[in-house]
């Protein structure tokens, strides 16, 4: 199997902008929000499992999960929500093992769970765990610039999710994503400008680099390079 990196980080905290400049240096990214939304889709993978589950109250006329519906009853509840637990997490994670071993020629892969610190199954089949982290100023800014929500709601969001402490204890490599884009691809980048995109990744896991700025493994890159 492809090595993998697990990519995490709270909502609004870049895990989509860093992928993708990781995806500019060739590796591959299978974001398992995506698989979620596939295998729940018209004629998703997930639907006939879902259908005997649940019947047809949950399936909208399309054939897709009626995920409004469905939030609403795990919400109420919790049996169901466990009954659902049992279904979905199983078929993301299979799905996403299935397109780790299809990830061809890629030096590595990203493997994106948003919400990896409560999902065993998905660390196991990641070997680091990459956290993206800002400080809660800067992720209340990018959420309600984006989403337009208001500061109580992003608040709830963020109040509902892992504790940013939890999810650092679980990181091999931090990047701090507190400046600019360009700060960003910077740490992404990780060594020389001049190597070429495979080599870099390559040397970015050989050395274990650690993205945090102040680390002294960050010598690697320049030493390396
Ligand atoms: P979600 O948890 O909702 O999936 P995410 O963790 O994938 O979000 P992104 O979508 O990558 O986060 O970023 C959230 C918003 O912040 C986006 O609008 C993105 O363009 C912006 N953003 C991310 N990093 C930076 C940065 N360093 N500078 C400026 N804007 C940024």
């Amino acid at each position: 199997m492809i090595r993998t990196i697990g990519l995490t980080g709270g909502i609004g905290s870049g895990k989509s902008t860093v992928s993708s400049l990781f995806a500019e240096q060739g590796a591959a990214i299978i974001d398992t929000d995506d698989i979620a939304h596939r295998l729940t889709r018209p004629c998703g993978i997930a639907i006939p499992a879902i259908r005997a589950e649940f019947g047809d109250h949950y399936i909208a006329e399309d054939g897709a999960l009626d995920r409004a519906g469905m939030r609403a009853l795990v919400f109420a509840d919790a049996a169901a929500r466990h009954r659902l637990e049992r279904l979905l997490p199983p078929a993301d994670t299979r799905q996403a093992e299935t397109e780790l071993l299809q990830a061809g020629t890629a030096p590595y892969a990203i493997l994106v769970v948003p919400l990896l610190p409560q999902a065993p199954a998905f660390r196991r089949l990641v070997q680091r765990v990459l956290v993206v982290d800002c400080d809660e100023a800067t992720q209340l800014a990018r959420i309600i610039r984006r989403s337009r929500l208001s500061e109580v709601e992003a608040r709830a969001i963020i109040a509902s999710q892992t504790p940013r402490a939890e999810r650092l204890k679980l990181a091999d490599d931090i990047i701090y994503n507190d400046g600019d884009l360009d700060a960003l691809a910077d740490q992404v980048g990780c060594a020389a400008p001049q190597l070429p995109a495979k080599q870099r990744l390559t040397i970015c896991w050989e050395y274990h680099i650690s993205f945090a700025p102040n680390n002294p493994t960050t010598k690697h890159r320049a030493t390396t390079a």
